[in-house]
């Protein structure tokens, strides 16, 4: 059954609009399927190539029109932006795999717009006016409606919690690595079934809040079977499982770092491998040094697993250098970063993931976002939702923290808890509103997508749809 939803105020879709009717030169009124279809076929050949097919006017007009026109689009800060900086927001986006394949494209945007959901997928979208007929019509009545939040960094198998721990750091205690082994210790006296139990609530009050796909980590069993049960639960609840057994090292090495190290390269990793998609490491004073992280990526990789960082946390590390040496999809937190290390992510398809919560939380400096963004860095927002650093999985937190603190445009924040996420993920279905894409979308009570920022702590969040499936 495919379901309309028309008035929408801005509809953010990260993709460039190529429907075949509004092509002037195309072939007339929309057709329904018809339309549908010729979208599709467009969105498949990536922004580059949209306009090769027909008229040498659309061709040559493609790339630069395109950017020009969304700034029009835009009300507020961006029109005044300019065409200059939307479009150096858009081409400063290396094309990465999402790229020609009906991944996530630029932050684009349309104003009273509409979309078609069929069979979970988006069918179609465009101005409200030019809409097709559906099965079943939702008035958004001017509201705003957005891709679904793709968080790429989460850590929601545990037990315990560490409100004490949080309110000594606010009254000036040091946050340190080491405080992973608190809620290490909570998670291997727990169950499969409580832990099972405290990743359902996460799960859904993530969902709640717009996150329609995360990422979740392992890291707080540091066994074999609690690291094998860890990987295993986050299966039952997410695709994107990441192996994180070189988390910290847990008490009993203590004094012997290399055994644990061989273990996690190991017999853990044989045991975590089936139920996971990736392999992660905390590479940092304290928890893993360069070639102990060099290590563990290297025997995830052989086992099947892709790589991503813990990187340059705390201190300015090896972290970063690491993963882009290894051609890991991201490099998350980023917090201390020399010269050579945001090169080093600029020229890369590494995505700098930033992860604002922990800062919040930790009180420490925040990562200069703008600095990444302006150097040409693909960057994500995600949560890092965990019980220790950064106890909150509220994405519009992290986009108002990515907009106050971190300087990014409200544009730039929204397309990295979408589409950035998406490219840490390496996923090319989510993260955005094009023709073809997972109908996993967001409906906020405001006329625009700035609103996140705008109204900080407001739960404007309405509706959530999966797959095109109306979930909250
Ligand atoms: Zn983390």
């Amino acid at each position: 059954m495919s379901v309309l939803i028309t008035n929408i105020g801005e509809l953010v879709t990260n993709q460039p609009e190529r429907d075949a009717d509004l092509d002037p030169g195309g072939a007339g009124p929309v057709a329904g399927r018809r339309a549908a279809d010729a979208a599709r076929e467009v969105t498949g050949r990536g922004a580059a190539d949209a306009g090769g097919e027909d008229s040498g006017r659309r061709a040559a007009d493609g790339a630069r029109e395109v950017p020009g026109r969304r700034a029009a689009d835009v009300p507020g800060e961006v029109s005044r932006r300019g065409a200059a900086d939307a479009a150096r927001e858009g081409s400063g986006r290396p094309a990465g795999p999402g790229a020609g394949s009906g991944g996530p494209g630029p932050f684009a945007a349309i104003s009273d717009a509409a979309l078609v959901i069929d069979e979970g997928r988006v069918a179609w979208f465009g101005p409200a006016s030019r809409a097709p007929a559906a099965d079943e019509m939702v008035d958004a009545d001017g509201r705003a409606v957005l891709p679904g939040f793709v968080d790429s960094h989460a850590h929601l198998v545990f037990a315990g919690e560490r409100g004490a721990e949080f309110a000594a750091r606010m009254a000036g205690q040091p946050y340190r690595a080491g405080g992973i082994r608190t809620t290490v210790a909570a998670t291997r006296n727990a169950t499969d079934d409580e832990l099972r139990a405290n990743l359902r609530r996460l799960a859904a009050e993530m969902l709640a809040q717009g996150i329609t796909t995360f990422e979740c980590k392992s890291g707080y069993g540091l066994t074999v079977p609690d690291e094998a049960r860890s990987v295993s639960i986050a299966a039952e609840f997410t695709p994107e499982v990441t192996y994180l057994g070189a988390h910290v090292v847990p008490p009993e090495f203590d004094g012997n770092p290399d055994g644990y190290v061989d273990l996690v390269c190991g017999e853990m990793l044989d045991a975590c491998a089936p139920h996971a998609q990736w392999v992660d490491v905390f590479c940092e004073r304290g928890a893993f040094g360069r070639d102990e992280a060099a290590a563990v990526l290297a025997a995830g990789q052989a086992a099947g697993l892709r790589p991503r960082v813990h990187a340059n946390q705390l201190t300015a590390g090896p972290g970063v250098q690491l993963a882009v040496q290894v051609g890991a999809a991201s490099a998350d937190h980023c917090s201390n970063l020399t010269d050579a290390d945001v090169d080093a992510l600029a020229c890369s398809d590494t995505v700098a993931t930033l992860l604002p919560g922990v800062e919040f939380s930790t009180r420490h400096p925040y990562p200069d976002g703008r600095r990444l963004v302006d150097a040409g860095a693909t960057v994500a927002l995600a949560t890092d939702c965990n019980p220790g650093s950064c106890f909150s999985s509220s994405m519009p937190l992290c986009i108002a923290l990515a907009v106050r603190e971190m300087h990014l445009t409200t544009r730039e924040a929204v397309w990295a808890a979408t589409a950035g996420g998406a490219r840490a993920l390496r996923r090319t279905d989510v993260g955005h509103l094009g023709t073809g894409g997972r109908a996993d979308l967001i409906m906020i009570d405001a006329p625009s997508h700035a609103y996140l920022s705008y109204r900080p702590g407001v739960p404007l969040i309405t509706s959530v749809w999966r797959a095109g499936e109306r979930v909250a």
